[in-house]
């Protein structure tokens, strides 16, 4: 490797759905390298860092990807969109990363266990990512159990083996035999699959009915299935905890009895809530629910993963277990819809620190309340209120992403801050946080401000595709694009070829 910038000798993008650590199978494999490490060293990534038996890489934004990307002719940019990057609104290391674009707990997205559909495999060899998914333990398309052991030498298979369709042991993992699926848990995985973008499954297929699942999004559907299916196994919790040392068959019995309680409600929910409040625990606890259900009461009452509006169905089969029981008088004391959550229950839910979460207070954008208990006085934060300004900080855009609405390098969009054509809402010398942060609105206004001084027979007065286009529409073009723009906006420029008259028709 003399070359300065080394580049594999056969090179192709990855496939839409293919998986980062799929990717790199098959490209090792392409290029006949005996082992996958070789890859990997190459671009500094292998032995010596946590890269081979954990890939990080799919995970860790400060694993450096230029090499990598150099070596497979890849852009950075698109070798970055296989990742699975920290989500950046829940902070604080609590451990959630997009996966389809969604908030979702680490330990539900485990491409270092892999597994594989052998039909999948027949039809094109590369790891699908959506296989990646824990919780996803058979086929979308194909409707049988995913494989991640070898039927051959029964070890389990790994991330880094000779070929995407082979086991390290040479065993064609196309050959293993199929076990077609037809329940409750194959039903989620496909109702899963249709939340992660997946073209949905016929009608008549899926269960639907009453299943609460089906009205919420991949992040809320993936909490309300850890939220049951962590109670049913040890070290389960809300964040996927004991699900990692899961085989996929026991992921899947797993999602068998949690997804049955979701398509027989709320029957079979109170059937669950039957169990839970049999288990074995502490009665001494001060309310009569607390030690009845222990924190699963204090959780579905209190935990801020399931402050939002759309968990009101657990509290309200809640309830109406508890009527069923003849225990309704209990339930007048309960807030079904969980109005109000502490300070740091939003704290954590927005991923901000006392400071920032402060900042917001005083802005009124977090509505407060000071509520009288019977522990004294409490202030608690709106729970609605909290949710609006996750959205919004969520809808928030980088600085490249900004960059890349408006057709332009990152670094003109910093120089435009610096010339005041655009405030970012989020940044270091704004609340402290990383990276600047816009709001979209304001992007969108600025290519506005440009475009709507243009005459409307101007194709780019309806769509500008970029911001140097729109710009070049007006003289001077060397004066600089950040300058020319403040000198636009200001209606000192005017569109080429137009008069001052003209000028005045439009939008000033
Ligand atoms: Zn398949
Ligand atoms: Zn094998």
């Amino acid at each position: 490797m003399t070359d300065v910038h080394p580049r594999l000798l056969v090179t192709t993008p990855p496939k839409p759905d293919e998986s980062l650590t799929g990717y790199l199978v098959r490209l090792s494999a392409l290029n006949h390298y005996e082992k996958l490490v070789w890859i990997l060293s190459m671009a500094g990534l292998g032995k010596g860092s946590s890269n081979w038996r954990w890939p990080a890489l799919a995970f860790c934004p400060t694993v450096e990807l230029k090499r990598l990307s150099e070596l497979l002719a890849l852009d950075l940019p698109a070798l970055d969109a296989l990742r699975y990057p920290p989500a950046e609104t829940t902070g604080h290391g609590m451990g959630t990363h997009l996966f389809f674009g969604a908030p979702v707990p680490r330990n539900v997205i485990q491409p270092q266990t892999p597994k594989a559909c052998p039909e999948c495999l027949k039809e094109s060899q590369h790891c699908r990512r959506i296989w990646d998914f824990k919780l996803v333990t058979c086929c979308p398309t194909h409707g049988c159990l995913l494989v991640d052991r070898c039927t051959d030498c029964g070890k389990q298979l790994k991330w880094y083996r000779p070929a995407a369709s082979m086991c390290a042991c040479g065993f064609d993992l196309r050959r293993a035999p199929r076990t077609s699926m037809n329940d409750a848990a194959s039903r989620l995985c496909d109702m899963l699959c249709g939340v992660c973008g997946f073209p949905a499954v016929p009608e008549g297929e899926v269960a639907r009915g009453d299943n609460p699942l089906a009205t919420l999004n991949l992040e809320q559907f993936v909490t309300a299935v850890l939220f049951i299916s962590g109670r049913m196994i040890v070290h389960g919790t809300m964040m996927g905890g004991g699900l990692p040392s899961l085989s996929n068959r026991e992921t899947h019995d797993l999602m068998l009895r949690t997804a049955s309680i979701f398509e027989g409600w709320p029957d079979r929910f109170y059937d669950f809530l039957e169990y839970e409040r049999s288990r074995p625990r502490c009665r001494t606890r001060a309310g009569i629910m607390d030690s009845q259900f222990g924190n699963f009461y204090g959780s579905l009452f209190a935990h801020a993963r399931l402050s939002h509006a759309s968990f009101d169905f657990f509290r309200l089969g809640f309830a109406g277990y508890l009527e069923l029981c003849g225990e309704g008088h209990h339930v007048k004391r309960m807030k079904l819809s969980l109005k109000y959550i502490t300070r740091y229950a939003a704290l954590r839910r927005l991923g901000l620190d006392q400071k920032r979460l402060g900042r917001f207070i005083s802005q009124g954008r977090l509505k407060m309340v000071t509520l009288k208990g019977w522990r004294g006085e409490r202030v608690l934060v709106e729970a609605e209120s909290v949710e609006k300004l996750r959205e919004e900080l969520r809808r928030l855009l980088g600085s490249s992403e900004a960059a890349k609405c408006l057709g332009v390098h990152r670094g003109v969009i910093l120089k435009l801050v610096a010339a005041g054509c655009l405030k970012a809402v989020r940044g270091p010398s704004i609340d402290g946080s990383k990276g600047l942060k816009f709001d979209p609105r304001d992007v969108e206004n600025l290519m506005r401000s440009i475009t709507n001084r243009l005459p409307e027979c101007d194709p780019l007065f309806k769509h500008c595709p970029d911001l140097r286009t729109a710009v070049n529409r007006f003289g001077h073009p060397k004066l600089g694009l950040v300058r020319n723009i403040k000198a636009i906006v200001a209606g000192k420029l005017l569109p080429i070829g137009s008069s001052p008259e003209a000028q005045s028709h439009s939008p000033s």
